[in-house]
């Protein structure tokens, strides 16, 4: 379905996720396709935050080509489509975090510092 686009970094995609925790500061509006991946993530990290009812804080998120591979990121990140973030969340370690999402849906990369999470099609999971 098409989403209205928002005019500014500050629009609220869900209740609890703004547009710009999605975007580096500095960086240009994403494409149209980008922002569209933005609501469908962020309506599946809402879901999430309802769940845990703790901030998700999120570390890293879409990344230009270039910011990625800054980073070290892959190739074919879902970092450069929009379609993933990194959160951590405060007083939540990440195993505990990872056993709770055990059902998600899509990638979810275990790593001691923080949880990737992505909405691919299918379920993947790998240890960072
Ligand atoms: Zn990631």
């Amino acid at each position: 379905m098409e989403q209205t686009m928002p005019e500014s970094r500050d629009a609220k995609l869900t209740p609890h996720f703004k547009l710009s925790e999605f975007l580096q500061a500095g960086d240009p509006m994403p494409p149209p396709w980008v922002l569209d991946n933005f609501y469908r993530l962020a309506n599946r990290l809402q879901v999430v935050r309802d769940l845990i009812r703790r901030p998700l804080k999120i570390t890293s998120a879409y990344r230009t080509p270039s910011h990625n591979a800054d980073v070290g990121g892959h190739k074919k990140s879902l970092h450069l489509s929009g379609m993933a973030v990194d959160v951590v969340v405060s007083g939540l370690p990440p195993k505990e975090l990872q056993l709770i999402l055990v059902n998600w849906t899509g990638g979810m990369g275990l790593y001691e510092t923080h949880t990737h999470l992505d909405i691919r099609p299918y379920r993947a999971r790998w240890r960072g």
